[in-house]
């Protein structure tokens, strides 16, 4: 007893001055922190600028993505093959989607090779790490890139896709989505259809991560039942800290974590706080119709000016969300699924507001700081920012190498 007694005063002697020294961790030791802990951001649209011509190597005024903001402490970038819905009407949702795999190859990888190294493993991320590149990896978003062929699945998954959103913000012909859950002109499925199901088992079988961001509930339950690997959300937030249906609630975090799952914070100011998304709504259609005339001026200089200034008379109104709050959706995070769980999807250049102090991956540091000052360690920081993100990588690796015997599936719904 008192043996156990006097362990625990010592234990709690020494971890005070840790703590402390933590607290007053200098720039330099906060620095080495966000640098040595492999930065993985599983979600960013800057593909969706490059695909148009924007080079990366150059600034991007507007937006959170470019290369000298990149470079220091982003780790490995999965950029977002975006598939809107509007390519399915034209029936050319994949060919969007191969022209978005071709940016990151082309436009970002192959125009800037001292930079970007291309990679599919999680080892190929840990590698680029130690030679200071920045891993480029691909997700799609939006399962309706597969035009309900397991094919393209693997065609994707041949050219380096490592993840798959299910869905965007449509329902598709086997997945529920959670933006059109209400809609009564949607013909839904009450979650996976048994296609659905199957898109799941081959994403197994071929090792590429199954994404539950933007799907309904009811899909992300299905999802989490029928994949035999670990799944993860890749821009998500908690509900219980900003009531947005494209967060999770505490039941889904907790059940996803339980499965070795991760999920990654996004930071668009809505997913981030409730004050911030109850205000925006009401004050965007308020300067709804400026904005659409706006987006009618024909000089580009003066209508990017229009358009500033809607943005700052906005902002006037609703201030964005804060490193704060990005801080709070953590903290709620580790609380419910634990510190294995929670890991970084920005989201940037795909969302319209982020946190100023917090609006690149060069203010990383900042976020480094609070958590330190907040009592996580640096090997907390380490799983929160990429580790947890590298184990289900393995995981997902690990369990297709196991299903490698397994014939692929042919239950396509495609009938063209
Ligand atoms: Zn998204």
């Amino acid at each position: 007893m008192i043996r156990t007694m006097s362990s625990i005063a010592m234990l709690t002697a020494l971890s005070l001055p840790a703590i402390s020294q933590q607290h007053q961790a200098t720039q330099e030791q906060i620095d080495r922190i966000t640098r040595d802990a492999i930065l993985i951001d599983t979600h960013d649209d800057v593909t969706s600028l490059t695909v148009e011509g924007y080079d990366i190597a150059t600034p991007n005024a507007h937006g959170q993505t470019d290369l000298a903001r990149m470079k220091g402490f982003l780790g490995a970038e999965f950029f977002a093959v975006y598939v809107g819905a509007e390519y399915v009407n034209g029936n050319h949702a994949a060919n969007r989607a191969l022209q978005m795999i071709d940016t990151v190859r082309t436009d970002v990888v192959a125009a800037h090779p001292n930079d970007f190294v291309f990679a599919t493993t999680a080892d190929d991320i840990v590698r680029a790490h130690k030679e200071h590149k920045i891993a480029a990896l691909m997700g799609i978003e939006g399962g309706h890139a597969i035009e309900d062929s397991l094919r393209l699945l693997r065609d994707y998954y041949a050219l380096g896709v490592r993840y798959m959103t299910l869905t965007h913000f449509n329902t598709n012909n086997w997945a529920d989505s959670q933006g059109d859950v209400d809609d009564p002109k949607v013909t839904h499925h009450n979650g996976l259809t048994p296609f659905g199901k199957d898109v799941v088992r081959e994403m197994n079988r071929l090792g590429m991560m199954v994404d539950v961001s933007h799907t309904a509930d009811k899909t992300f339950w299905d999802a989490l039942a029928t994949s035999s690997a670990p799944i993860i959300a890749s821009h998500s937030g908690c509900r219980a800290v900003s009531n947005y249906t494209r967060n999770m609630t505490d039941e889904m975090i907790k059940a996803l974590a339980d499965k070795g799952g991760v999920m990654q914070i996004n930071f668009g100011c809505d997913f981030l706080s409730q004050r911030y998304y109850d205000a925006a709504k009401p004050a965007e259609a308020e300067i709804r119709e400026k904005y659409m005339a706006a987006m009618k001026i024909e000089d580009p200089a003066a209508k990017s000016a229009a358009i500033e200034k809607l943005r700052a008379e906005f902002n006037a109104k609703v201030p964005p969300a804060t490193l704060a709050d990005v801080v709070a959706q953590i903290d709620h995070a580790v609380k419910i699924g634990g510190i294995d769980h929670v890991g970084i999807g920005t989201d940037f250049d795909g969302v319209g507001c982020v946190p100023p102090d917090l609006d690149s991956y060069n203010k990383f540091p900042a976020l480094t700081k609070a958590l330190l000052e907040k009592g996580y360690s640096a090997d907390d920081i380490k799983k929160i920012y990429g580790g947890n993100l590298l184990r289900v990588m393995h995981a997902v690796e690990q369990r297709a190498s196991e299903l490698k015997s397994m014939p692929a599936l042919h239950s396509d719904i495609a009938k063209k």
